[in-house]
């Protein structure tokens, strides 16, 4: 097989969560289910309604361009993007063609071309069910009509399905930090549309090959595994003929793409300046201010966490994913009073990423709802140091933590769970179970490794069953072998 080098660019749209739309103040509800509530005039297209700009969406958008070090284009304006489809109802898109609000920047390393602004479509509903005696319904519903989408283009400079759904992982997470997005793929709250080509040099002359876009990619994994199917479908078909400029759709159940559109379909969108909205200064918006606003974006706060606690790539990771959990146990380290911190906070880690994180996921509860707080963790983690209780215990009284939202040194009381650790109390046991048991030392000393468990045992039925068994080992072993 010939050489190829696969050529990827992403566009890549996503629902601002601002409070109203972008060019009326209908809300902008994307939990609202009851269809055509949130609309007015001017979402819904009516003859004469007048658009006017959303300042909320445009600073959520510069807010982006700075984290992404874009350039925030000084002058910007609206555009309309003119093509007919039911659930569009002016018949043209407001848009923004050849003034957009970023230029440039970088993620991941990859090049951006631009962020721009504009609104999204209401949404069709397919039904089978049949009102007159032929066909089958469509019902619209407009409540998404006019909500702020922000699409964001990058260079072709990605290289794999891989690559590709770690940008876009990591554009997910930035949003979500920047507070603007939910970013929700399989809402449809973040779409991902890629571009890829294939390329091959030839007697040192590079051969651009022609770009196939693929649409309805509603997860990171079907990112990748659609880019990869697409290299491997061009790469078949350059074999005998041409690749055909289209549109594709991912199947996620076959896992492949097929067509959707050819380029002889293309539009042509005939864009021109939006008569009702003037270009504006974006100087009229505060960006110190707005720079301001941002606070630690995912890539500064990983590596930071790395450092700060010691943790290795993925379980900084793990934390990094979800900005709640992270929030959390950077909270929970600050409550830690522990003698060793740094075997502490791994035991922390472990406690709430799989033991807090499994109780929340098997019972279906949302992060906020947690009735564990970040203290009460780190206090968790102080008993098991200060041996009141053993790792193994502490699972079960983790679980009532969570059900009930009580403190451990509660449950710990009202359990009678409370181990004996206090060294000079079991010292005063040991020496008494010594004298008691001169035959099971003697034994012990030479050599029958059972009569120390014998012993142990004979000291926890003095101290009733509440004796931490790994203090009472280590001090037995102690007065034993001196
Ligand atoms: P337009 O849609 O305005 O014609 P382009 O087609 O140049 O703009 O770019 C749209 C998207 O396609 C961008 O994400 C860009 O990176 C990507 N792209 C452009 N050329 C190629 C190519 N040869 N192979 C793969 N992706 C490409
Ligand atoms: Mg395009």
């Amino acid at each position: 097989m010939p050489n190829y080098t696969p050529t990827i660019g992403l566009e890549i749209h996503t629902e601002l969560k601002t409070k109203t739309k972008m060019f009326c103040d209908s809300p902008n509800n994307p939990e609202e289910h009851h269809p055509n509530v949130n609309v007015c005039p001017v979402c819904l297209g009516h003859p004469g309604a007048l658009p006017t700009i959303n300042k909320e969406a445009v600073e959520f958008v510069i807010k982006t361009g700075l984290a992404l070090g874009g350039e925030i284009n000084p002058e910007t304006k609206f555009d309309r993007k003119n093509y007919f489809y039911p659930d569009l109802p002016k018949g043209y898109q407001i848009s923004q063609y050849d003034k957009p609000l970023i230029l440039g920047g970088t993620l991941n390393g990859i090049t951006l071309r631009r962020i721009h602004l504009e609104e999204d479509t209401g949404r069709l509903l397919h039904s089978s069910r049949v009102i007159s005696h032929q066909s089958p319904v469509s019902y619209v519903d407009f409540n998404r009509a006019g909500v702020p989408l922000m699409e964001l283009v990058t260079e072709p400079e990605i290289k794999s399905g891989e690559e590709a759904a770690k940008f876009a992982k990591e554009f997910q997470l930035i949003l979500r930090y920047l507070d603007i997005s939910t970013a929700d793929m399989e809402k449809g709250q973040m779409r991902v549309e890629v571009n890829i080509s294939l390329g091959k040099w030839t007697k040192g002359v590079w051969k651009q090959g022609t770009k196939v876009e693929i649409k309805n990619l509603n997860s990171f994994r079907a990112v990748a595994e659609s880019i990869d199917y697409e290299i491997k479908r061009q790469a078949e078909v350059m074999k005998h003929s041409k690749v055909h400029q289209e549109t594709r759709g991912w199947d996620d159940a076959k896992k492949e793409t097929t067509s959707q559109r050819s380029k002889e379909e293309a539009h042509d969108y005939r864009y021109f300046p939006e008569p009702d909205l003037p270009p504006f200064e974006t100087a009229s918006f505060n960006l110190d201010d707005l720079k301001s606003s941002i606070l630690e974006l995912p890539k500064e706060k990983r590596e930071r966490f790395k450092k700060e606690f010691q943790l290795n790539e993925s379980q900084a990771e793990v934390l990094i994913a979800d900005k709640k959990l992270s929030d959390f146990f950077e909270s929970a380290v600050s409550e830690l009073k522990v003698k060793n911190p740094a075997a502490n906070i791994q035991m922390l880690f472990n406690y709430l990423t799989s033991d807090l994180v499994g109780l929340l996921n098997e019972t279906s509860t949302p992060f906020e709802e947690i009735k564990v707080s970040p203290e009460e963790l780190a206090h968790l983690v102080a008993l098991i140091e200060q041996g009141k209780i053993l790792s193994r215990g502490a699972k079960d009284i983790l679980r009532k933590m969570f059900e009930t939202g009580e403190d451990p040194e509660t449950i710990l009381e009202s359990e009678g769970l409370h181990l004996v650790s206090d060294e000079k109390e079991i010292e005063k046991i040991i020496q008494a179970v010594i004298v008691e048991n001169e035959k099971a030392v003697a034994d012990y000393k030479g050599g029958k490794e059972a009569s120390l468990k014998f012993l142990i045992g004979q000291a926890m039925g003095k101290l009733r069953g509440k004796g931490n068994p790994e203090v009472l080992k280590e001090l037995f072993l102690k007065h034993l072998t001196k």
